[in-house]
């Protein structure tokens, strides 16, 4: 293996898809620092092992043959060029590559902190990490009551898996309607049926307030309208935030993540950063496919000592919702609201309980959402990646949902 004569050593600071996926394009001269005691894993597939789905031995990342300190870092020192660790070790680096993920965020929820207390307290869990599913899961039995506090694509997931572990499911969404940062509202109402068939009560338009606290845990969730929901299990899937605590503390440029340049550089030359705790042309992306295009960006760069720019990532969610009546599959892209004057094509068949959508704006795809029905995704999400203009054949737009080969 060549390395870049002024790359060195590599240290990578986090085992999570980024870091890994990194560590082990690189190969044994990396060394990977991680704090999970748990053999790195693809964090995106927690909810099938919280589902049972899956053992947690199966979403087992690729192992990287190189040094793995299990210890958390807890300084970089830039002008020693050293990682300083919470085992007191010290690891020196002539680069250093920060992928330190992302932290759940805890809503200011009423109740949720005991004065001083840093600690969530019993029977409330993040859903992040292989130990708040782990922990989850042993908490949750049939008819155990679980309230999940956010709608979103984190939100979704975790209800349905423990909807389908026979729990008593409360989601509560804030805002009017669930994953609306992806999907348009006709596929939203499709992702509510489907979990309220799955017996989960879903409310819209709903702020909670307040947990209370009973014997050390959370046992009711009050909502903002004066509403009690009793509950054993509390799920807070309240977004995330880019984990960048090292990063300002060793005084590198960080906003909301931290600043890299097309070259995932900060804005000291000898230290990277990648994945969710990067943030590349003002953009933090939060997303499993940029986390392992830049890793691999990255890797190139640092293997070959050329320059292969990171232009950043046209993001596509997939989703599906196994149940026992079939699957509900969904992809959304780009922006699947349009905005005046741009096409719209749309087919839906309520009796497949298929819909499917792309928005055009000029001669270019600008988003979409299909639901049920993904034979064309892969078609549609390569002109949309391409943004290439639709080709001006008179064929008309209806074909981009019914012709897989035709772009
Ligand atoms: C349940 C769930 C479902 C998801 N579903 C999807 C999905 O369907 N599609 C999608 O695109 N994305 C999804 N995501 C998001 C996706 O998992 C992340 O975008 C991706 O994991 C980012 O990878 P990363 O390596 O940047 O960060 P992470 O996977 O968060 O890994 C960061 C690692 O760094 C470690 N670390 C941090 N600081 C330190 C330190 N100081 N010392 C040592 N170790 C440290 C952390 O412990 C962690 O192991 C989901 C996330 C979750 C939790």
């Amino acid at each position: 293996m060549t390395y870049s004569t002024d790359t060195g050593r590599v240290v990578v600071i986090g085992t999570g898809l980024a870091g890994t996926r990194l560590a082990r394009r690189l190969g044994s001269a990396a060394v990977l620092i991680g704090e999970e005691a748990h053999a790195p894993y693809n964090r995106v597939l927690l909810a099938e092992v919280l589902a049972g789905s899956y053992g947690a031995d199966v979403i087992a990342l690729p192992r990287h043959t190189g040094t793995h300190l299990r210890t958390r870092a807890v300084r970089v020192d830039r002008a020693e060029r050293v990682v300083r660790c919470e085992d007191g070790s010290d690891v020196p680096y002539d680069t250093l590559v920060l992928a330190t993920g992302s932290n759940p965020v805890l809503p200011p929820l009423r109740g949720l902190f005991a004065p001083g207390a840093a600690e969530l307290p019993g029977g409330v869990h993040a859903f992040r990490t292989m130990d708040d599913c782990l922990a989850l899961s042993r908490a949750v039995a049939p008819g155990v009551r679980a309230v999940v506090v956010g709608g979103g694509l984190l939100g979704v997931s975790a209800a349905r898996a423990l909807a389908l572990r026979g729990a008593q499911v409360v989601l509560t969404q804030q805002s009017e309607r669930l994953m609306e940062r992806q999907l348009d509202p006709r596929s939203s109402h499709l992702v509510h049926e489907h979990l309220t068939a799955l017996g989960v009560e879903v409310h819209t338009q709903c702020r909670v307030r307040g947990v209370g606290v009973a014997d050390g845990a959370v046992r009711r969730v009050e909502l903002a309208d004066g509403y009690v929901l009793g509950t054993d299990l509390t799920v807070l899937a309240c977004g995330v935030r880019p984990r960048t605590g090292l990063a300002a503390a060793a005084g590198l440029d960080v906003r909301e993540g931290i600043v890299v340049d097309d070259e995932l550089r900060t804005s000291d030359p000898r230290v990277r950063a990648i994945g969710d705790c990067a943030q590349h042309a003002g953009r933090v992306y939060g997303l499993a496919t940029p986390a392992v295009e830049q890793a691999d960006a990255l890797a190139e760069n640092l293997l070959s000592g050329r320059l292969r720019p990171y232009a950043g990532t046209r993001t596509l969610t997939r989703l599906t919702l196994p149940h026992e009546a079939g699957p509900l599959d969904l992809a959304a892209f780009g922006e699947p609201e349009a905005l005046p004057g741009d096409d719209v094509v749309q087919l839906a068949d309520a009796t497949r309980g298929t819909y499917r959508k792309v928005v055009v704006r000029g001669d270019r795809l600008v988003g979409g959402v299909l639901v049920g029905e993904l034979g064309t995704v892969g078609a549609l999400a390569r002109a949309w990646e391409a943004d290439d203009p639709l080709p001006d054949d008179g064929a008309p737009l209806l074909h981009l949902l019914t012709h897989d080969g035709g772009l």
